[in-house]
């Protein structure tokens, strides 16, 4: 890939934050976005040298790429983070709230405060933080040059995870309703604002569950017959996130194999 498909002369440059973006879906996005002309920030929780691995990917391919530490449920971090972005890349154009997380398989009487602090303030809250952060600088109400948002939900949002994790199931509820309410907020200010609602996808998430092969058990639920692969829901993500979606905003898009 060539460094000019990254900034073509007059257009503004295209720079995506991408929140998790060391494993899974997130680098899976963040691969492709590389290779679609953005300058590419994934952040990571722990995993530095994931995040690494896939930053000397995305530059050995010719792209633009750093990962900077940042936990998304804690304010000053994400604070920390996009003024990062600032310094390095340039003005942020594109969000992809993807960080998340679900914890052991139970029942909702089992749950402590703890727990349900955990997954809402990573999946609920770091996602409501990023999107402040990225408002801010968008918006043409703050003299931005607006900019596109996807929020990563799930369609556990509608199947609500009985004995697994209706914890997780209620904070992707919240996710869709933030992304309808946010995409109406912005709309006017050049920013829209999409989320995706992914099935059983191959990642280490089904692992954190307590059960690492989930989507070979519940596959056979899925219409398609099959998990779904990072890829395929980098590929929706990626889509919304560019002018092709430009009259998409406030819309779930479920990637989710017909389940
Ligand atoms: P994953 O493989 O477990 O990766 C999670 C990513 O999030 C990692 O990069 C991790 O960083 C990062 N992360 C976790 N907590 C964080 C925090 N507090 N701050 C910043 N980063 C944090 O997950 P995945 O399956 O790709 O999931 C990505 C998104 O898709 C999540 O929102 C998930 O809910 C959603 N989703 C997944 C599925 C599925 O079947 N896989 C289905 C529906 C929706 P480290 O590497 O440093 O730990």
């Amino acid at each position: 890939m060539e460094k000019m498909s990254i900034m073509e002369e007059g257009s503004l440059k295209k720079v995506l934050i991408i929140t998790g973006g060391s494993r899974g879906i997130g680098a899976a996005t963040a691969r492709l976005a590389a290779q679609s002309g953005y300058a590419v920030c994934i952040s990571y929780l722990r995993n530095k040298a994931a995040a690494s691995a896939v930053v000397d990917e995305i530059l050995k391919a010719g792209g633009e790429a750093i990962a900077l530490a940042a936990d998304v449920s804690v304010e000053a971090e994400v604070v920390r983070l996009f003024e990062q972005v600032d310094e390095a890349l340039g003005a942020v154009t594109a969000l992809v709230n993807n960080a998340g997380v679900l914890e052991e398989h139970m029942r909702v009487e089992q749950m402590d405060a703890g727990r349900l602090s955990r997954v809402l303030s990573t999946n609920v809250i770091g996602s409501f933080l990023c999107a402040r952060e990225a408002v801010r600088r968008m918006s043409s109400a703050n003299g931005g040059a607006g900019g596109a948002i996807v929020n990563v939900s799930s369609a556990a949002a509608r199947l609500g995870s009985p004995n697994e994790y209706v914890d997780y199931a209620a904070s992707k509820g919240a996710i869709d309703t933030f992304t309808l309410g946010l995409a109406q907020e912005v709309a006017a200010e050049g920013i829209r604002v999409n989320a995706v609602r992914p099935g059983v996808i191959y990642t280490d998430i089904h692992a954190s569950g307590g059960e690492p092969d989930r989507v070979d058990r519940v596959k056979g639920a899925v219409p398609m017959q099959r998990g779904g692969t990072a890829e395929e829901v980098a590929n929706a993500i990626l889509w919304l996130l560019s002018d092709e979606a430009s009259y998409s905003t406030g819309a779930l898009l479920d990637v989710a194999g017909g389940r």
